[in-house]
């Protein structure tokens, strides 16, 4: 009886064993928990923050932290937009899968061209993004660029479920080839006209879009709006005539709403991710979602 017992538990096990256990994803970003949600269905995604957190600053909680314990890989955007929190994050995780280095670890500036690079140049104070703008994921162009990287990684991490990384792919870059089409048709009346913005978040939309930020509610990079500052744009958004006045919704917006008022130029107070529990959930939503709200000012 115990015999037949113990070679029961062994099946049992063995049955365990060969079921392929599903990727724990850790993403600094909401952006690529929505992403990763598309190259690997299966995979267990938790994104470190949220559309109304600002990604540059958050506490290394420890709910944060037991989650990046158990990961088996963690994507982030890199270019040190998260240097102020993953740090301690990996330091009190103590899992060897995401320290730095490891193939766990993935840091996506690492495989695009950042851009605004040049601008640490200009100032004397300490530049937010001496890497160059990581809020690259409004830029179609480049989540196209990532999207192989991170199947890639993926495949590398969990070799078994090679062929459902790759299948799911090429799904995806069909998809999103054809958007990028419809995209580019939509967004051509925007090209080359002004915006103003606060912070770079959306830089690289503005960007893909052709559009020109003649102004930054943003005295410096990092450096919250100041009231004077925004009197300070006054005549200049009066002579531009922008579009709009664009922030996102972790933003304080007081600056900019009163600049709005005072230069009868939209204000549009937009997401600058995809909200994971919300309507706007995935990229394609995100950029269907941003480019309408950016039409309509037309
Ligand atoms: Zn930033």
């Amino acid at each position: 009886m115990q015999r037949i017992a113990s070679k029961f538990f062994a099946i049992c096990l063995l049955a365990v064993a060969s079921t392929a256990q599903a990727l724990t994803i850790f993403t600094c970003e909401p952006e690529w928990a929505a992403l990763s949600r598309e190259l690997a269905p299966e995979a267990k995604i938790f994104s470190a923050t949220h559309v109304y957190q600002d990604p540059h600053y958050i506490e290394a909680r420890p709910s944060l932290i037991a989650k990046l314990a158990k990961a088996d890989i963690a994507i982030c955007s890199g270019a040190a937009l998260e240097a102020g929190w993953l740090p301690a994050l990996q330091k009190r995780a103590g899992n060897r899968m995401v320290r730095d280095g490891a193939e766990g670890m993935l840091y996506l500036s690492e495989f695009i061209e950042t851009i605004e690079k040049h601008e640490a140049e200009f100032f004397s104070t300490e530049h937010v993004h001496p890497e160059g703008n990581p809020h690259f994921h409004l830029d179609p162009d480049r989540v196209a660029e990532l999207a192989p990287v991170i199947s890639k990684r993926l495949q590398a991490i969990d070799p078994e479920s090679s062929l459902d990384y790759q299948k799911a792919l090429e799904q995806w870059q069909t998809k999103w080839k054809l958007l990028t089409i419809k995209w580019k048709m939509k967004a051509a009346p925007l090209k080359g006209k002004p915006v103003v913005i606060q912070h770079t978040s959306f830089s690289y939309l503005t960007h893909w879009l052709g559009m020109n930020a003649v102004a930054d509610l943003e005295p410096e990079p990092g450096v919250p709006p100041t009231m004077a500052h925004a009197q300070s744009l006054v005549v200049k958004t009066r002579e531009k005539q922008p579009v709009a006045i664009l922030t996102n919704w972790y933003q304080n917006d007081r600056a900019a709403q009163w600049l709005a008022e005072k230069t009868e130029v939209k204000h549009l107070n937009l997401p600058a991710t995809v909200d994971l529990k919300g309507e706007i959930s995935t990229l394609q939503h995100l950029f269907d979602h941003l480019l309408s709200e950016i039409q309509a000012t037309q």
